[in-house]
């Protein structure tokens, strides 16, 4: 018998931000392979009795794409669970790479990631209508090198949303990028630790000035998502542009204008 692997996106950390398929496959593995460091384990309190459940934080790639394939033997479910999203700064291709070889059908199930937990803990948008409509997913320079043209200074030229992931210990690099790029030293940021875990997010706010300041006077060294964004604090702006998407004068699919359009209504969004 050779049973199936499951990659689930566990979710940030709150363990009710998994899927309920991630959810209801976990109910059924007979074996879960876990990254100790960032997934809470009460992701695995799911799990039914006499699954074999194994941390990955003491083993290299080789001894968890082994220890899948043993699992995949004996077991129809094999989930592995990765933080946040699988797709996102995690070791998917390298895990399925050895499974693919043994013939161990693979199967992906997204979660949420930490960048959107992070502007849910903050009430934010990353993006607005007329202030910036991309986002751009990063990390800096750290011992994983920065391919060309990815260095920060390149991507924030765009001055869109940028979420900055494995960075925290690396402010300095960020605000040099975002420097080099022509931000402004008031423009906001905004820094999550532990974005959704229960009782242990913290949230820091302050501008490309002062971030640094502010996150080593909160103590905030690790686990978190740094965010640059000019649509960050809209909550409390008093105007903005209005998604033409509800605009009275705009027509779509579901509803037909009742005001004459305006001139600048664009195309469905
Ligand atoms: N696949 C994950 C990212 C893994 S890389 C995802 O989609 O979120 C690990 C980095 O993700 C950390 O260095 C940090 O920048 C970020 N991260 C993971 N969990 C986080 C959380 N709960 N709050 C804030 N940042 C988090």
């Amino acid at each position: 018998m050779t049973g199936t692997v499951w990659f689930v996106g566990a979710g940030p950390g709150d363990p009710e931000l998994i899927t309920v398929k991630g959810r209801a496959l976990v109910e059924r593995a007979g074996a879960i392979l876990f990254a100790g460091s960032l997934v809470n384990e009460a992701a695995t309190r799911w799990a039914p009795p006499g699954c074999a459940i194994a941390d990955s934080k003491d083993m290299t790639l080789d001894q968890m794409a082994a220890w899948l394939l043993a699992q995949a033997q004996r077991h129809e479910t094999v989930v592995r669970l990765q933080t946040g999203d699988p797709a996102l700064y995690g070791t998917l291709i390298e895990m399925v790479q050895p499974l693919d070889a043994a013939g161990v059908p693979v199967r992906v199930v997204p979660g949420v990631s930490s960048a959107m937990a992070s502007a849910a803990a903050g009430v934010e948008s990353f993006t607005l209508p007329e202030v910036t409509q991309s986002v751009i997913f990063t990390r800096v320079e750290g011992r994983t090198p920065m391919p060309p043209g990815e260095d920060l200074a390149a991507l924030a030229s765009h001055h869109c949303t940028l979420c900055i992931f494995l960075s925290i210990t690396l402010l300095h690099k960020v605000e040099a990028g975002l420097r080099a790029a022509g931000w402004a030293e008031d423009a906001p940021m905004l820094v999550v630790h532990k974005a959704s875990w229960p009782g242990e997010e913290l949230i820091v706010r302050g501008t490309l000035a002062d971030i640094r300041q502010r996150c080593r006077e909160a103590k905030v060294v690790s686990q978190s998502m740094v965010i640059a964004s000019p649509t960050l604090g809209a909550r409390h702006w008093p105007t903005l542009a209005k998604s033409r998407l509800y605009d009275p004068s705009f027509t779509h699919r579901f509803r037909r204008a009742s005001a004459p359009a305006t001139p600048t209504a664009p195309e469905f969004p």
